[in-house]
């Protein structure tokens, strides 16, 4: 089986990808049915062939791939043909790996394409993909389900796009209205304090956590800065449950696990720069009627957007109520081997190198079902 893995990327996230995908390809060498070629995408967008044994090497030194961008070895999409190299020749692929996290990674486009060229990959579909990256119309999906949800509102700064001269953030003016209208909205609903989020985004990227009216036109600023659409959810007292998905219409789950962060909210550096940030604890300590609860309606969180493969639904347990909310589902979640969604799927009993294998398996179910 000839595999493509793809990695790096133009996100925020590029660099967890060089990480995730270092896991991923140290672990399909080994597989002795498998032929394995390496597609790095540079942050501006353009793909090239990596050599193998280099970038086994560097995963071993440094535990990342890097991408060396040699015009020699520069790939090209060709829709109803595939990946082709320099010299025009098409690349003999039968799966595409594609090791992204965020934007042109796991919102559906990088999906579009491999659809075009008509290569099957692992992993969710453009709706799955693309709904998994939208958090509003996510909710907006679960909601019609009878599925909870965390009370929100959203905010646009459309308004402001005729007015702003850059066209992309709203002037001072516009914010201070917005501002306005957004508190009024809030004290009128569930009141604060809120989180405000860009809608489009991962990683805690934007995300702030506003205590008061006179906090929250800095928030929508920064969150304005990532996407022109911003949710403000009711902030709440909760422990952050997180569950495996995998499979694809009729997926199976994992033993939840828990985020435990040390800061105030499981923020960007608890995530990334601060080895202290955070504890996982997997599995996580839940009463078994609640842990079948929380993994059923990670199931139906998964299947209402129409995910395949693999996804890691996150869920918010509320510390009183004890309700459940859903949070987000991450199509394409962190993937090197200490990562939650590779971890909990181990503890239920699924070696790193045999979920590999599944999801190859699952990508070419997926395929042959459609065509
Ligand atoms: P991202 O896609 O960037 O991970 P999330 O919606 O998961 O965005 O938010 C990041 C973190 O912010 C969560 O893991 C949690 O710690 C905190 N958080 C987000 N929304 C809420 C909320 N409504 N109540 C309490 N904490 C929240
Ligand atoms: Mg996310
Ligand atoms: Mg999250």
């Amino acid at each position: 089986m000839n595999v493509v893995v793809l990695y790096g990327g133009q996100s925020q996230e590029h660099q967890v990808s060089l990480i995730s995908a270092a896991g991923v390809i140290r672990e399909l060498e080994k597989m002795p049915d498998v032929s394995l070629s390496l597609a790095g995408i540079t942050l501006e967008g353009r793909w090239f062939l990596q050599d193998k044994t280099e970038q086994l090497r560097c995963a071993r030194e440094t535990g990342a791939l890097t991408i060396i961008p040699d015009p020699e070895s520069a790939l090209a999409l060709h829709p109803g043909e595939g990946i082709v190299d320099t010299s025009g020749t098409v690349l003999p692929v039968d799966c595409v790996f594609p090791v992204l996290h965020g934007a042109y990674g796991e919102d559906g486009t990088i999906q579009g394409l491999l659809e075009m060229c008509h290569l099957p990959y692992v992993g969710s579909g453009v709706t799955g993909s693309a709904l998994g990256m939208d958090k509003v119309r996510a909710k907006q999906i679960w909601e019609q389900n009878n599925l909870p949800v965390v009370p929100y509102i959203t905010v646009t700064d459309a308004i402001t796009v005729n007015q702003a001269p850059s066209g992309k953030n709203p002037g001072p003016d516009a914010l201070s209205q917005i501002t306005q209208t957004a508190t009024e909205r809030i004290i009128g609903t569930f009141g604060f304090p809120v989180f405000v989020k860009p809608n489009a985004a991962g990683s805690s990227v934007g995300i702030t956590r506003v205590e008061d009216s006179a906090h929250l036109g800095a928030a929508l600023k920064r969150a304005f800065r990532v996407d022109a659409t911003v949710l403000i959810e009711q902030a709440l007292t909760v422990r952050e449950i997180e569950t495996a998905v995998l499979g694809n219409s009729d997926p199976r789950t994992f033993p939840s696990g828990e985020v435990i962060p040390s800061h105030q909210f499981y923020d960007y550096e608890a995530k990334y720069t601060d080895p202290a940030g955070a504890a996982l604890k997997i599995p996580a300590d839940l009463d078994p009627a609640l842990a079948r609860e929380i993994e059923e309606l990670s199931r139906q969180a998964f299947l209402a957007v129409g995910a395949a493969g693999l996804a890691r639904v996150d869920c918010f347990l509320h510390r009183e109520t004890r309700q459940i909310y859903l949070n987000e589902i991450n199509t394409l979640p962190g993937f090197t081997p200490i990562s939650m969604y590779p971890k909990m799927v181990q503890e239920g009993g699924v070696t790193y190198a045999e979920l590999l294998r599944e999801l190859l398996t699952l990508a070419l179910e997926r395929d042959r079902h459609r065509s």
